[in-house]
């Protein structure tokens, strides 16, 4: 096993910070009734009271412009098995067909137009709150108003190094409680 360390460049960065593991997400956002989606990663939790979480879009993405015009989107969490999904909405997609795949209206808010993906591991919908400078990407900040478990199992896709992984538990141990929550 070798550890190195190194000046950060932009390819340095991106290897290292790939180094912490996420799940995957779609966000979608509906605008005058075209749903378009987008694979992010870059999706935290932000404050509780307000709820809010946050994404980062880079600003040359479809997804930014739409942002800008869009007053809700839902970050669409994706299951272990859904791999095509986060290929497909990340525009890397070869095959001829697109993998299968819904939209689906949210029934706790209808009058807002807000649209999900079917069949995912959890959706929580935003409004938009506020966008902010974030470099050469917009951080987009959404208040949480609408939120979606999946069927169980309850199993993510992960995204670690560049690569998709799935859970496979060796070992499991409860974490300190968070004194921030
Ligand atoms: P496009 O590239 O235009 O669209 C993506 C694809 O989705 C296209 O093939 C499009 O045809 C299809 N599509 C979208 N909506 C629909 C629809 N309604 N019906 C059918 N097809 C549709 N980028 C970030 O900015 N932030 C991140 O956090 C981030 N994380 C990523 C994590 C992973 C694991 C991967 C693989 C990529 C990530 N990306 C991230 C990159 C990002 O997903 C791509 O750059 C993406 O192509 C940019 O999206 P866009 O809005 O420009 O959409």
């Amino acid at each position: 096993m070798t550890e190195s360390s190194m000046t950060p460049d932009s390819r340095a960065f991106r290897n290292t910070i790939g180094l912490f593991a996420t799940g995957v997400t779609v966000i979608t956002t509906e605008i005058k009734g075209e749903v378009h989606g987008m694979t992010a990663n870059a999706v935290a939790s932000l404050s509780l009271d307000p709820m809010l979480l946050l994404a980062s879009v880079g600003k040359k993405a479809r997804m930014a412009g739409l942002l800008q015009e869009a007053s809700t989107f839902t970050v669409n969490i994706l299951r272990a098995d859904q791999e095509s999904l986060s290929t497909f909405f990340a525009g890397g997609w070869k095959e001829p067909e697109p993998p299968p795949f819904q939209f689906a209206g949210w029934k706790e808010q209808p009058q807002m137009g807000m649209t999900r993906l079917e069949n995912v591991l959890a959706a929580i919908a935003c409004v938009k709150h506020e966008i902010l400078e974030g470099g050469d990407h917009w951080i987009i900040v959404g208040r949480v108003v609408a939120l979606h478990q999946g069927e169980p199992p309850r199993s993510p896709l992960l995204f670690y190094g560049g690569r998709y992984y799935q859970l496979y538990v060796t070992k499991e141990h409860p974490a300190p409680p968070r004194r921030d929550m």
